[in-house]
Parts: C-alpha cells; sequence; structure tokens
C-alpha cells in the first residue's frame, strides 16, 4: 500500500469514526440536502451565514465513508471562511476529483483535502466525495436541494 493510499484510508477511517460538525444548526439561516441516487448517499447541511462569513456549519445524512468523510473535512475547512473562499475550494475539490486539477503541480488551496485525490482513479466514488461539495455550493444559492445528476457533473 502507498504512502497516499494509507493516509486516505487512515483519513476516512478517522472521520467516519469521529464526524465533526455532526449535527443541525438550530440557528441555521442557510440549508440544503443532496442526493447521490448511484450510491444513496443523502445528505442535509445547515449553515449560519453573516455577512459574508460562514459563522457555523452542520451536516448530518445517511451516506457511505466517502461522502461522510468529505462531509465532515468539508465542514472544518469552510467554518469561519468567507463564502467566497468556501466557493474557491468547491471549484477546487471538484477540478481534483474529477482529474481537472493535479495537486502535486497546481496551485490549491486544500491543504488536507487532497486526501480525496486518489478518488479519481474509482470514478464510481467520486460523486459520493463531491456531493457534500456540491450541496454547499446549492445552499450559497438558495437551492434547497442538490443531485448529483444534474448541472456540471
Ligand atoms: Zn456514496
Amino acid at each position: 500500500m502507498t504512502d497516499a493510499r494509507q493516509l486516505y484510508q487512515e483519513v476516512i477511517m478517522d472521520h467516519n469514526k469521529k464526524p465533526r460538525n455532526y449535527g443541525v444548526l438550530a440557528d441555521a439561516n442557510r440549508s440544503a440536502e443532496g442526493h447521490n441516487p448511484l450510491c444513496g448517499d443523502h445528505i442535509r447541511l445547515s449553515l449560519r451565514v453573516e455577512g459574508d462569513a460562514i459563522r457555523d456549519i452542520a451536516f448530518q445524512g445517511e451516506t457511505c465513508a466517502i461522502c461522510k468523510a468529505s462531509a465532515s473535512m468539508m465542514t472544518a475547512a469552510v467554518k469561519s471562511k468567507s463564502v467566497a473562499d468556501a466557493e474557491t475550494l468547491i471549484q477546487e475539490f471538484r477540478d481534483m476529483a474529477t482529474g481537472k486539477l493535479d495537486t502535486h503541480t497546481g496551485a490549491h488551496h486544500l491543504g488536507r483535502l487532497n486526501v480525496f485525490a486518489g478518488v479519481r482513479e474509482l470514478p464510481s466514488r467520486v460523486k459520493c466525495a463531491v456531493l457534500p461539495w456540491h450541496t454547499l455550493h446549492a445552499a450559497f444559492c438558495n437551492e434547497h436541494s442538490a443531485t448529483t445528476e444534474t448541472g456540471e457533473f
């Protein structure tokens, strides 16, 4: 097993055992649900956005391990960031997962999120990893539901 693959599996396991920001925000002012019919992932995001800042974010759902780890890491990464910075991460994560961005050679702000770079070799799991990000984008656009079966996929 390569180091990258081992790190990936450790991160997935860690975030499934102890998902960060799991739950529903009582004082949310943005929310969206996401569906990935291919795998059966269903995720609900709630956020409190003040001005241009993401003050708080939480997720809940019935998902596979990859989707849950991605959602958990996403909430930790975008909390207290600006909406614009979060949109940059959404774009970079999608590009990484679909192979448009090579995180070894290209500039990006993904940090530890780049453990998901290996998902591009597992086409059936790309949508699992990207669903939370797609749902976050829907919440920013005031669309209340997102699916991996439309739009930019
Ligand atoms: Zn899945």
